[in-house]
């Protein structure tokens, strides 16, 4: 009896065995058929023209130079999908990349198999689309976010994150951006769970132990961020530590408030680095200076700065020079010099030499403009904390790469944060020129303020500083040309108001 037993249920063992091997067959011949068409359609430059394949695809120029948009849609009624995701120039990033979006494309299309398998009513979507984040170290973040859904009942979210530097084909991790410290990385953990803990979004969506685990101090727990200009932002996943309400938890930490975690080169590039000057070392000029003005020297200027700066023009003509520091930008460098135009109006450029190197095209249409070309250095360090060697290199390389954009070199030279110190004197024959207009352009990102400040602080042979890397300093920069110029001003470069 026991053998008879025996044989039944081989028998059924094997047939439910052929079962699951048929099923995957079926399976494995969809996804061959799939991916096939993929790749047939990638291979044509023109998959536009191809006659309904499963998945279109289509390459675009992103508005980030090195940068391809790849989108690949499908509007199969059974599992319709919209992916967009970014290519560069390297292979070993392209390959990360893909790796990612065929596997996320995969498992969505078993899962819609699998509920095809069970009722063919059931619809999904696939929609996978991605950020770009520039950091002035010339580091790329790509968020990119993938969104699945099923008969819109269940939905998963996930966030990924790649980085590039698209002029060095380097990739960074979170531990290159905390100095592969542990003792940072716990730092950054604990900042990460206060800011969840109170976050008004999530804090009430929260699960304890999740978060415990999620916040441990590892390098795989925080792997998912980007940097922006002047933030770090962690992504976590949905469901990780808190329920549905909270959705895809992010939080962002102020580049300026976690400065002594971070690596060189990721370091924020506006910061504090001086004192204001004391009494005695404000010349007779200042003394009439507004409070403004007086806010302007806390937060940026170096002690130094104040003797050489505004000296009164010999005529009675009334001059003003236009700074404009930390380009060139691609598109906000263009519109400044556009409004420029408009108002016939000269202004000076303090150019970062890395910058220059990545945009050397828009360097030329500043020089071609006929625009003073200024040195700011190559990376934006405080120089007064280097070497005379490596402050020597910064000057050097950046006046090296203006002059070969531009056909012209550099006439003058101003310091990262105005901050300078005879190591820094004696590196460069370059005048050197600070600012007694700080417009806090980068710090407040508003064209109203910029335009008030300058309102307000303005008088014959100043020198206003304003940053050709935000948008709202090129957006305010018509109405301050106009006010200006109403007021009887004159636009020089600032050799012409030394
Ligand atoms: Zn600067």
């Amino acid at each position: 009896m026991g053998k008879h037993l025996r044989k039944r249920q081989n028998t059924w063992i094997d047939f439910g065995f052929s079962l699951v091997i048929i099923a995957l067959i079926i399976t494995g011949a969809f996804i061959l058929l799939y991916s096939g068409k993929n790749e047939a359609s990638s291979n044509s430059d023109k998959s536009n023209s191809m006659e309904s394949p499963a998945t279109l695809i289509d390459k675009i120029d992103s508005n980030y130079p090195g940068i391809k948009i790849i989108t690949e849609t499908s509007n199969d009624s059974f599992a319709p999908l919209a992916i967009q995701y970014p290519e560069s120039a390297y292979t070993e990033f392209n390959e990360a990349v893909s790796t990612y979006i065929t596997k996320s494309k995969n498992e969505y299309i078993q899962t819609m198999l699998d509920y095809k398998k069970n009722d063919g009513k059931i619809h999904g979507e696939l929609n996978i689309s991605f950020k770009t984040y520039l950091h002035n170290s010339g580091n790329y973040s790509f968020v990119i976010a993938t969104n699945s859904s099923s008969s819109g009942t269940s939905s998963l979210s996930e966030i990924r994150t790649f980085h590039l530097n698209p002029e060095t084909g380097q990739t960074i991790q979170i531990d290159d951006v905390l100095q592969n410290n542990e003792d940072n990385l716990k730092a950054i953990a604990t900042l990460v769970k206060n800011e969840v803990l109170t976050d008004e979004k999530i804090k009430d969506y929260i699960m304890l132990d999740e978060l415990d685990i999620s916040m441990l101090p590892k390098w795989n727990n925080f792997s998912s961020f980007a940097l922006t200009e002047d933030e770090l932002i962690f992504y976590f996943d949905k469901f990780q530590f808190s329920t549905i309400e909270a959705g895809t938890p992010t939080v962002k930490l102020k580049l300026e408030e976690i400065e002594e975690f971070i690596a060189n080169p990721f370091k924020p590039i506006q910061k504090i680095v001086t004192p204001p000057p004391t009494n005695e070392e404000k010349p007779e000029n200042k003394e009439s200076d507004t409070p403004n003005v007086d806010e302007t020297v806390e937060s940026e200027k170096a002690p130094e700065s104040s003797s050489e700066e505004v000296a009164t023009p010999p005529s009675s003509e009334k001059l003003v020079a236009l700074t404009f520091d930390d380009g060139p930008h691609p598109t906000v460098t263009r519109q400044i010099l556009a409004t420029l135009k408009k108002h016939d109006a000269v202004a000076t450029f303090f150019m970062l030499g890395s910058r220059v190197d990545y945009y050397p095209d828009i360097a030329k249409e500043v020089q071609e403009a006929g625009h003073e070309l200024g040195n700011h250095s190559w990376n934006h360090p405080d120089l007064t904390k280097m070497s005379d060697e490596r402050v020597f290199n910064e000057i050097k390389n950046t006046s090296n790469v203006i002059e070969q954009a531009t056909g012209q070199p550099a006439t003058v030279f101003r310091p990262p944060y105005g901050a300078q110190n005879d190591t820094v004197r004696n590196q460069t024959e370059l005048p050197i020129i600070l600012w007694d207009v700080d417009t806090l352009d980068w710090k407040h990102r508003n064209a109203e303020n910029t335009l008030s400040i300058i309102k307000n602080n303005t008088r014959s042979g100043s020198i206003i500083l304003m940053h050709d890397i935000h948008q709202s300093t090129a957006d305010a920069l018509d109405r301050i040309l106009s006010h200006l110029t109403s007021e009887g001003y004159t636009f020089v470069s600032v050799s012409e108001i030394e």
